[in-house]
């Protein structure tokens, strides 16, 4: 398969802070971007790579209007050997696809795409931070074309890359996060699309955030839709409660992202010897666990943060501080376990490390 290059003839390097700490997320891209199109005639083509661009869009193009989108969130990462790792990225692959049969979107190749995204980061490599917890972020994006407003899939599909360097989610050490439980927004039901990885969720996710930082606290615990009980995730990360001698989250019931740190987790505590349950847990359990003193520690896991342990959270006017308020054992251990995995500064026996470069 062939990917035509063009490159850019200036880089915007020199636009990139000179302190690591104030690379923040999402806030600086590359000079290049991997594009392809689709239509129906001829399926999924032109994969290339150009100087990265403003898109131009018809303002009636689907995606604008009704949201046909799928995207993902994947890093890149400098080893401390000076080698480019990425990190089990063909889970991200899967998960496109799966959110791309959702949101009907045409399914891509993901031999093509892991090309494309090869070749774009060895071309952007002085990108990557060097600095530690830094990365290069990597967002594959699929939009709807179509220059129509009638409400059905689009014929036609932009599939691209877009990568930044991203700073140390943590500059200064673990910052344990407090979370407010919603009960009054719900983030996703079973059978609708809270499983994808698409745009509408996070738009419809804003209000319930909002009001989060107005009652002063910096994430959203979401509670299953239905019920209005049962804990499902905490912003745009999975959640992790120890209880007791458990480690317990909740299973894919349909309106949950289907993690790939999560997923990390769950394995390396299981080899740990960690008793790892996936159930349902309702916030009153946890309430209650918490007042006997049982609940040891509570975390979300995502690919931007890796582990964000909970300090406190906030449900029916009361507030419940986790633990001591600390960073727990678990968290700390978890943490720079996947970081020294990520960064190549141990072994990987689970061969989740492909070395690019
Ligand atoms: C992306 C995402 C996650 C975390 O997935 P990772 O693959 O671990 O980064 C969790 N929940 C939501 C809603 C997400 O969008």
């Amino acid at each position: 398969m062939d990917i035509k290059i063009e490159l850019a003839t200036e880089s915007n390097i020199s636009t990139l802070p000179q302190d690591s700490t104030k690379l923040g997320f999402g806030q600086y891209f590359t000079d290049h971007m991997f594009f392809m199109d689709y239509n129906t005639q001829r399926g999924w083509y032109n994969p290339r790579i150009e100087p990265r661009r403003d898109l131009v869009l018809s303002p009636s193009a689907m995606v604008l209007h009704y949201g046909q989108q799928v995207f993902e969130g994947l890093k890149a990462y400098r080893g401390e050997d000076g080698g480019v790792y990425l990190f089990r990225y063909k889970n991200n692959w899967k998960r496109l696809n799966n959110s791309c049969q959702r949101m009907v979107i045409p399914p891509v190749d993901p031999d093509v795409i892991t090309a494309g995204m090869k070749k774009l980061i060895e071309i952007d490599q002085q990108w990557i931070p060097q600095s530690e917890g830094c990365a290069l972020y990597i967002r594959p994006t699929i939009i709807a074309t179509d220059p129509f407003l009638g409400v059905r899939p689009s014929e036609t599909y932009l599939f691209y890359i877009l990568m930044g360097p991203v700073g140390a989610y943590y500059p200064e050490g673990f910052n344990p996060i407090s979370i407010y439980v919603s009960d009054k927004y719900v983030r996703a039901v079973a059978g609708g699309t809270g499983e994808a990885k698409t745009s509408g969720n996070y738009a419809g996710s804003l209000a319930a955030q909002k009001e989060a930082r107005e009652a002063g606290y910096s994430q959203v615990l979401w509670l299953d839709a239905v019920e209005r009980k049962y804990v499902e995730e905490v912003g745009t990360m999975n959640i992790f409660f120890r209880i007791q001698d458990e480690l317990i989250t909740s299973p894919l019931t349909g309106s949950i992202l289907s993690g790939n740190t999560r997923d990390a987790v769950i394995q390396i505590a299981k080899g740990w010897g960690v008793n790892v349950v996936e159930r349902r847990l309702t916030i009153d359990e946890i309430a209650e666990a918490n007042n006997k003193g049982q609940l040891k520690e509570v975390f979300g896991c995502g690919t931007a943060a890796i582990i964000a342990p909970v300090k406190k959270f906030f449900y029916k006017e009361k507030e419940y501080q986790v633990a001591d308020g600390q960073t727990g054992e678990l968290a700390g251990r978890l943490y720079k376990y996947i970081l020294d995995l990520q960064y190549a500064r141990i072994e990987d026996p689970h061969g989740w490390r492909e070395r690019i470069a």
